[in-house]
């Protein structure tokens, strides 16, 4: 045999090799933040880079939880209108979510949780408020009276009131994974957080990631469309992830902040498609308040880069015009009345 082909055959067993490590990922699950989370990374140090990303999202939980006594967020409504000095993590993702309560005109507000309690979101314990409650609760929700005083890294919220990052942490957890991951030199990797999918490059054959949306309708959780992604969140806030019924009226966790009660847009699902884990997360509840015309106008004004697919009540979809050529129909639906909307 010659030279020539013996070193052949030897760059194809390592091409050979090299592809075993690339197609077997490492993969994690973890349950944080009151969800199911399910890591897969692909490369030679992925295991070693997924087991940083669990202790990354285990001591986040610890700082924003807000049902953990000593966590941050908890902190700020127990200590009844005192500063309060928060670690930097905690303190730049609140500085995060107030600008895009600010850039939502307030669809986003992170300190409905008041209502969100009011309604037994939290403890499982529903009930239906009533209209004195309901105006009692409007007025301790208000974003705009968190002080932050960035010198000291401190914090004040109003006595009376409470904050709840669920809307965005996982979207900013979805970033801060991916970040590391990449810095691990890992560049193919698919986050399930919950509803946010944080994808990081494409699959390692090259293609898509392919991300299911979920039929509000379904019991079984089937896929009434799937979007195909590269380097991209995907985020989803559905009125059907945690709901209770009273006298044939169904309730959901998602809260309009003006009425201190579920959200009624006429959507039923929002998914959000953009390069920023946080804002998608921002989004998914922002615009599932807003409803489909603001949503549309929201997204005209161009203020963040991101796409979406709206799920209206009637079955029908919007999907926005960046999403016209990597959305698809599942098998069952493909009946249904897609809106393109247009900038
Ligand atoms: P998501 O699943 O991202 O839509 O977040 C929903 C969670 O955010 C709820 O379970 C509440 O804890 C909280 N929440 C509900 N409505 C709002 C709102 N309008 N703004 C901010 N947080 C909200
Ligand atoms: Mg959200």
């Amino acid at each position: 045999m010659s030279r020539i082909r013996i070193s052949g055959l030897f760059l194809a067993l390592i091409l050979l090799c090299s592809g075993c490590v690339q197609t077997k990922p490492a993969q994690r699950q973890v349950f944080a933040m009151d969800t199911f989370m399910s890591f897969t990374a692909y490369g030679k140090d992925a295991e070693q880079a997924l087991t940083q990303a669990e202790e990354y999202i285990v001591q986040l939980e610890k700082n924003i939880s807000v049902t953990r006594q000593d966590s941050d967020i908890a902190m700020l409504s127990r200590v009844g209108g005192a500063p309060v000095q928060v670690c930097q993590e905690t303190y730049d993702l609140l500085t995060t979510a107030l600008s895009l309560c600010d850039v939502t005109d307030g669809a986003l507000d992170i300190t409905a949780y008041p209502a969100v309690r009011a309604w037994g979101f939290t403890t499982g314990e529903h009930r239906v408020p009533d209209h004195a409650e309901l105006t009692a609760l409007t007025e301790k929700i208000d974003y705009t009276a968190i002080q932050m005083e960035d010198a000291s890294r401190t914090v004040t919220l109003p006595e009376g009131m409470a904050v709840d990052l669920g809307a965005v942490a996982k979207g900013w957890a979805g970033d801060r994974l991916a970040y590391m991951l990449r810095q691990a030199g890992i560049d193919s990797a698919s986050l399930s957080l919950g509803g946010n999918i944080q994808t990081v490059g494409a699959k390692p054959d090259g293609s898509p990631w392919r991300v299911g949306i979920q039929d509000p309708n379904s019991s079984q959780g089937a896929s009434l469309a799937v979007v195909e992604v590269v380097d991209m969140a995907v985020v989803t806030s559905g009125g059907y992830e945690r709901f209770f019924e009273q006298d044939e009226e169904i309730y959901w966790h998602i809260i309009n902040p003006e009425t201190a009660s579920p959200a009624r847009s006429g959507v039923v699902s929002t998914t959000i498609v953009g390069p920023w884990g946080v804002d998608c997360d921002a989004l998914s509840t922002a615009l599932f308040v807003m409803g489909a015309e603001k949503a549309a106008d929201f997204w005209r004004d161009g203020l963040l880069n991101f796409d979406y697919v709206l799920i209206l009540e009637d079955g029908s979809i919007h999907i926005t015009q960046g999403l016209e050529n990597s959305f698809t129909l599942a098998n069952g639906y493909t009946d249904r009345k897609v809106t393109v909307i247009a900038p």
